[in-house]
């Protein structure tokens, strides 16, 4: 979203929205000439008309006022020896035009013979021109080359050498996109939730605003600021908020973009990038994605190197190194894999500053939820606080997003206001997909009803465990049936205690269908995944297991290091831990039928209410259940 500002200099350069106007305006222009033009030329070439209705001409004929007729199927023209008119006040004219009705039985050979008018006739369905199936056979191929001719000025204006004149190669140019130039009217305001990133940013505002400040002390500011974070945290966000901040131009590119790249394209790019930016001074040069181009590479990832991203590496290098401070130019970054990156990135003097973009926690979340509906009329119910705590682990587009579809889920059902059901059903569907149609027989519903029961029941019993939001038995996306627990809070670290609790709830669904049916059915299986990573680190991450103790027996995961084919331990540690993993799991098993099975009258009256609502909330888990409801959500705050 360019937003022209009048100003001269970094708005004229690079991707130009005006000059796309122009070209379409010139389209308009020439559309409108020919429309003008051919209009001229027939009304020079035929003289006025009127179109009068059949039983007038008739009237003519026989009045001996017709001199001749030319037909063309059943439509007429002709001309008159004095003018006609369709009827009083209206134009009159020696031309005419009728349309002889297909079910007419006069004879009107007869009658036009009979007043001497000289019959011309013109076949209805005359032969193509040659020129339109010249253009038939030729329009096609015509089209590909000129497309072809565009796109090869396209990647030359790209490789920097500029349009070569003329329409077409100017109008390349501009389409080539080389990167975008805007001044974002983004702030600070529009970013919550992540206050501490927005402190360290404020300095580089503030640089960008005053730099005579930093500079009369000798001072250096740093030359990149690599925003390190998960998908949708606000990065992008945050780079515009900066440069919106601080009211300067801000050039922007995708490093992914470079990938299917023409070699030497991306190198080009940077540099003329850096170029305008810095004619353009103060301004923030912003490169997003950074790891598509700028991934380490002594990892092997690349296997067979690629040479254009080694380029356009090297050139942002260059440029880094280039330039001082003391031109005005910042460039910020984005990624999400600050570990796979280069090192050379991050040597000082290049990204030397790294502001790790965190997921928001609960406050932020709710602060993020305020900003996104902003504009969206709330019902009186709706408890953004709440929404905030259910909402453990979204990030700010997930929550952009939820907030959209909950008015999306009012707008559907004709209400005026959103309300905080539209916004649980959002949630449900943000979190696990649409609401699938599948025909269940009652048994299934059943069964898919004890499952889900058995993960709530025990959500409900067991002390310290996260409380249960909701269940349903609304096949979505993947899953048949769920059961929502979040934390009252967000939690940093986890007790024994509650990781067994976890892990006996996890394991609810399988203990209900044992219990109840005495066979298990494959429902459970994400279930098991579930339970089987935190029994295992538990074991070898945690020091929860007496018999392996307090070591760190992890493996080193993750997809940047290199692959390991040895384990850091023997194989008798091995089977130890496997041996203790299935313990803690057998024990959390044994836990959840026995708390079922002394419950049993609870999951039945659930499963009822379950099979009768499809969906039960908090409130009404507890009702029916009877169970005392846990300590009360505690209120978040108001804003500092
Ligand atoms: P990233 O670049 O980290 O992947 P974006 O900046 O593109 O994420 O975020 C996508 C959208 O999500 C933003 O345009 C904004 O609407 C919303 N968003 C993300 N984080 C926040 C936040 N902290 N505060 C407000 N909105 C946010
Ligand atoms: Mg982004
Ligand atoms: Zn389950």
């Amino acid at each position: 979203m360019p937003t022209p500002t009048g100003k001269p200099g970094p708005n004229t350069v690079g991707y130009n929205p005006m000059r796309w106007r122009r070209f379409w305006l010139l389209i308009f222009g020439l559309l409108l000439l020919n429309i003008v033009i051919s209009s001229i030329i027939q009304s020079a070439s035929t003289p006025a008309s009127v179109t009068i209705p059949y039983n007038l001409f008739l009237d003519e004929v026989n009045g001996g006022n017709v001199v001749n007729i030319t037909a063309t199927g059943d439509s007429i023209t002709g001309t008159t020896r004095s003018a006609v008119s369709p009827g009083a006040g209206q134009p009159s004219a020696k031309n005419f035009l009728t349309q002889r009705p297909s079910f007419a039985s006069d004879n009107l050979e007869t009658t036009l013979i009979k007043n001497n008018v000289s019959i011309l006739a013109e076949n209805p369905n005359p032969p193509t021109p040659l020129w339109e199936t010249l253009l038939l056979w030729f329009g096609p191929t015509l089209l590909i080359v000129f497309g072809f001719i565009y796109l090869m000025r396209r990647s030359a204006a790209a490789l920097g050498g500029g349009g070569s004149g003329g329409l077409l190669g100017r109008f390349g140019q501009s389409g080539a996109r080389l990167y975008n130039a805007e001044r974002p009217d983004t702030t600070f305001a529009d970013v919550a939730g992540i206050d501490e990133v927005k402190a360290e940013l404020v300095e580089i505002v503030d640089f960008l605003k005053t730099p005579e400040k930093y500079q009369r002390l000798g001072g250096t500011i740093p030359k990149g600021v690599l925003l390190i974070g998960a998908p949708g945290t606000g990065k992008t966000l945050l780079a515009r908020a900066v440069a919106g901040e601080a009211g300067v131009p801000f050039f922007s590119i995708s490093a992914s973009e470079f990938i299917e790249a023409i070699v030497g394209v991306g190198a080009a790019r940077v540099r003329d990038l850096f170029q305008k930016a810095r004619a353009a001074a103060p301004a923030i040069v912003f490169i997003d994605e950074l790891d598509a181009i700028g991934r380490s590479r002594s990892t092997g990832a690349r296997l067979g190197g690629n040479e254009e991203q080694e380029q356009t590496l090297n050139q942002i290098l260059t440029e880094m190194d280039g330039f001082d401070t003391h031109t005005g130019v910042i460039v910020l970054a984005a990624t999400n894999r600050a570990d796979v990156l280069d090192p050379a990135l991050l040597r000082p003097g290049r990204f030397d500053r790294r502001v790790t973009v965190p997921f928001p926690d609960r406050r932020g979340r709710l602060e993020i939820l305020r900003i996104h509906t902003r504009h969206i009329p709330l019902g009186p119910d709706v408890d953004l606080g709440l929404i905030a705590s259910l909402s453990a682990g979204m990030v700010g587009a997930d929550l952009r997003n939820l907030a959209n579809e909950a008015a999306l889920a009012a707008a559907r059902r004709d209400a005026n206001t959103v309300s905080q059901a539209d916004f649980s059903d959002a949630l449900e569907k943000v979190e696990l997909g649409s609401e699938r149609k599948l025909s269940l027989t009652q048994l299934d519903r059943e069964k898919i009803a004890y499952h889900e029961s058995g993960h709530a029941l025990l959500g409900l019993l067991q002390p310290g465990a996260d409380p249960v939001r909701r269940v349903s038995i609304i096949p979505r996306g993947q899953s048949l049936g769920a059961t929502v627990q979040s934390p009252v809070d967000d939690r940093f670290s986890y007790g024994e205690d509650y990781l067994r609790g976890r892990i006996t709830g996890a394991l609810g669904g399988r203990a209900a269908e044992e219990l109840v049916y005495g066979v298990v059915t494959t429902g459970a299986e994400s279930d098991l995944r579930q339970v089987t990573v935190i029994a295992r680190q538990m074991v070898v991450k945690w020091g929860m297991s007496p018999k392996v103790g307090v070591l760190s027996l992890a493996d080193d995961e993750g997809p940047g290091q290199p692959l390991s084919f040895s384990r850091p331990y023997s194989e008798e540690t091995a089977a130890l831990i496997d041996e203790e993993v299935r313990r803690i799991c057998e024990e959390c098993l044994r836990q959840a039928v026995a708390l079922l099975t002394s419950n049993r009258d609870k999951l039945d009256a659930l499963v009822h209410a379950l099979l009768e609502h499809d969906t039960l909330g908090e409130t009404e888990i507890l009702a029916v259940t009877g169970i005392a409801a846990p300590a009360t959500v505690p209120a978040i705050p108001q804003p500092r």
